[in-house]
């Protein structure tokens, strides 16, 4: 029988990479919804290649919406429900991604997972859910994917640390001065990866490194100091495990997030796949330690990471809060991680974080706190 898919998020570039690992799979793979938030044009496409899946567009503002069996937020929700898939890819960028995770899980599906976001907010009661429901949330980021591999291969009791790679983003080799004036534009050219913007820039920034430091803390339960990050400007090598004999293990592929998607989406099985596959003849590896001082965002990540669940959320907020702002010319690339360290440093960190109401409200202190600084200074 077909794997029933949902696909959230399906106009995005996760999304767009899962289409293809659906149509390469057609024998394996039904998709039974497809998400958007406002590309009503992208999901229209899509409705016509696959007619007989369910259609939601998130944005209430769309004038397109009632071409669609669903819209709105909670239009959304109810499709997530509805389409009881076997297995729901969360393609969704940012904190917007974490009611559908809920969703899905509330639905019975898996979740294949590339929304990090919904770890760094909600990891502990999201885990807490998926077991109640008895499903698996499996992970898509693809240095997750490669640890998820790496330690089960090996048997989580024999790992001794976690080692993340990071390319380092476009600005690796930039000093300090020239990284004051770097443009937008300039922080959207990834040397590796093609991705939505937000996440470009949190790669540009390593905000994207420190928020994947505190979903493999989440993932896989080790504590701040046995998580380690490696630039690898090549994204060849997608992380590594250090074993207690201290032999290191890498999981390699070329860097092409349909193979950690038709991982996830064929998990527990290993399948067959013809993307990713690596020629190694003409490989030359590099590794180099982060430059925490000019990318600090990566260093408050941990220090995020070490002050609780309520400071993930609020470095996810305030990071999403200055992305958007120097998106839009608003503040300078420097400024993002000044905004983020401003908000970690002014919010009581002390508060509950146990419901998603709870974490939704946190979420939104923060980005008032960052916007009333971002407005301040202009
Ligand atoms: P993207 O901007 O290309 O796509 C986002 C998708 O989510 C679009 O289909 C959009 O319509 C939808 N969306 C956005 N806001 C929404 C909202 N408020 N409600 C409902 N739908 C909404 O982003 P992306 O690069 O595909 O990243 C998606 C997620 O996957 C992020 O969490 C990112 O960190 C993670 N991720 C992406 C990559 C990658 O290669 N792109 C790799 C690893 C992890
Ligand atoms: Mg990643």
């Amino acid at each position: 029988m077909k794997k029933r898919v949902a696909v959230l998020g399906a106009t995005g570039s996760i999304g767009k990479s899962t289409m293809d690992v659906l149509r390469d799979q057609k024998d394996r793979f039904q998709p039974v919804l497809m998400t958007a938030r406002s590309d009503a044009k992208g999901l229209l496409k899509l409705k016509e290649e696959f007619p007989a899946a369910l259609t939601a567009l998130a944005d209430n503002a769309a004038a397109e919406r009632a071409q669609f069996d669903f819209s709105g937020r909670e239009g959304l929700l109810n499709a997530i429900i509805e389409a009881r898939a076997d297995i729901a890819v969360n393609g969704i960028s940012g904190a917007a991604g974490l009611e559908p995770s809920f969703a899905a899980i509330n639905a019975g599906s898996n979740l294949a997972l590339a929304n990090k976001e919904t770890i760094v907010m909600a990891g502990r009661i999201i885990f807490a859910l998926a077991a109640e429901k008895n499903v698996r949330v499996i992970p898509v980021d693809s240095e997750h994917s490669a640890l998820f591999k790496l330690i089960e291969a090996h048997g989580r009791d024999n790992v001794s640390e976690i080692i993340l790679t990071a390319s380092g983003g476009p600005f690796r080799d930039y000093s300090r001065e020239t990284l004051f004036c770097v443009t937008p534009k300039e922080a959207l050219a990834h040397p590796t990866w093609k991705m939505g913007p937000k996440i470009t820039v949190d790669s540009a920034t390593l905000a994207n490194k420190g928020l994947e430091v505190i979903e493999a803390a989440g993932l896989f339960g080790f504590p701040p100091e046995k998580i380690k990050v490696a630039i690898h400007p090549q994204s060849v090598v997608h992380s590594m495990v250090r074993l207690k004999d201290g032999a290191v293990y890498a999981q390699m592929s070329k860097p092409d997030m349909r193979l950690p998607i038709h991982e996830a989406l064929t998990w527990p099985e290993t399948v067959c796949s013809p993307f990713g596959v690596l020629d190694f003849t003409s490989l030359s590896l590099t590794f180099e330690k982060p430059d925490l001082k000019k990318f600090p965002m990566l260093a408050l990540a941990y220090q995020a990471l070490s002050g609780g669940e309520f400071l993930s959320i609020v470095y996810n907020a305030a990071n999403e809060t200055a992305v958007e702002a120097f998106l839009k010319e608003k503040i300078k690339f420097l400024e993002i991680p000044r905004i983020v360290g401003y908000v970690l440093e002014s919010m009581d960190s002390g508060k509950s974080t146990e419901s998603i109401e709870a974490i939704l409200a946190a979420d939104r202190e923060a980005r008032k706190v960052a916007e009333d600084l971002i407005w301040s200074k202009r």
